[in-house]
């Protein structure tokens, strides 16, 4: 089968490998019907994920179909739809009974997929603790539809959650890219009383001005007085930040009203400074981390109730073959692209 493939630092290249076999009883094999490409794919080309084990198949966002399960698989079976979860949980730890799936214990356990294991921009994958991993996909739900459910969008609704969101709230997300759209649709859910987007690029501003036109949009060198002026304690009660770039980290906590809570969702190149003199008296309480993929059939209720659609997220859509060319689109943000499809 055609699996792409992290080769070393900088390479990934499509190849011809065997299907995946099951390895244990908690494994399902999935055919792959539909993939995308992350960001945290980039970071392993860049060399960035030192844990990343040349060799093994990349991608971590995917729906399929269910062709074979082990004798320890009970919540799916052969011929299921279902979305993949980007992390592998065994549901049985400390971690994974308080929900706090991303810290699963066990050796397999936490983001695996495409990165310590062979993912899934290939035609199949092994899934370990398929109970937890796969989740079936309702009848009137289309791959496209659930395309995100177990990475950027688990990874948004994760975020809206523990932010603590009231309908008083102004909100402020800082960065808009497909991490960022997926975490304003899940905050729009809990129907805050304002959400500001904050976004350099022109063409994400345009695309949240078309398909969010309720949200209001600001630029980085002006977010602070925008935010000034669209709340009404001194800054936004809830900051969320998904942009991960050189100043935003600064720039979250700066547009903070006195006692907000920051949510920091970004995954940084480089250590961020908490200088807390100049915060001194702010009380701010800062969250931070990588998601818990847990609520993956939540958010799939709520896809089935129309109330969350990621769809306008797919700007391009590539046949497996054409991967390299998907990838050079998505790497350079080239042609306005927001997601790949694969498939
Ligand atoms: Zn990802
Ligand atoms: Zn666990």
């Amino acid at each position: 089968m055609l699996a792409y493939t992290y080769i070393k630092k900088g390479r990934f290249e499509l190849l011809d490998k065997p299907k995946p076999q099951l390895k244990n009883a908690k494994d399902a094999i999935v055919r792959v019907t539909l993939g995308s490409i992350c960001t945290s794919d980039l970071h392993i080309k860049h060399g960035s994920v030192p844990r990343a084990v040349p060799g093994i198949t990349v991608g971590h966002e995917m729906v399929g179909v269910v062709e074979e399960v082990g004798t320890g698989v009970t919540t799916v079976k052969p011929g299921d739809r279902v979305t993949v979860n980007v992390e592998t949980f065994c549901g049985e730890c400390f971690f994974c009974r308080h929900g706090y799936v991303n810290n699963c214990t066990d050796p397999e356990g936490g983001w695996a997929l495409g990165c310590r294991i062979d993912g899934g921009q290939a035609e199949y994958v092994r899934v370990p603790f398929a109970d937890q991993g796969l989740n079936r996909i309702p009848d009137a739900v289309s791959d496209e539809q659930a395309l995100f459910v177990g990475d950027v969008l688990a990874t948004g609704f994760w975020a809206a959650r523990i932010s603590e969101i009231t309908e008083e709230d102004t909100v402020l997300i800082i960065g808009a890219g497909p991490t960022g759209i997926c975490t304003l649709l899940c905050t729009m859910l809990k129907r805050p009383k304002r959400i500001i987007v904050c976004e350099k690029s022109p063409e994400r501003v345009r695309f949240v001005r078309e398909h969010y036109p309720e949200v209001l949009v600001t630029g980085p060198e002006l977010c602070k007085e925008f935010v000034l002026a669209h709340s009404e304690h001194g800054g936004a009660d809830i900051v969320m930040e998904v942009a991960g770039a050189d100043n935003t980290f600064r720039l979250a906590w700066e547009c903070a009203r006195p006692n907000a809570i920051v949510t920091v969702v970004a995954l940084y190149d480089s250590p961020q400074i908490l200088p807390l003199p100049d915060m001194y008296g702010k009380n701010l309480t800062f969250k931070t981390g990588g998601v818990d993929g847990c609520d993956c059939a939540e958010i799939l209720r709520l896809i089935e109730a129309g109330k969350i659609d990621t769809t306008p997220l797919i700007t391009h859509r590539f046949p497996l073959s054409e991967i390299e060319e998907a990838y050079r689109i998505f790497e350079n943000k080239s042609d306005g692209v927001i997601k790949v499809a694969i498939g």
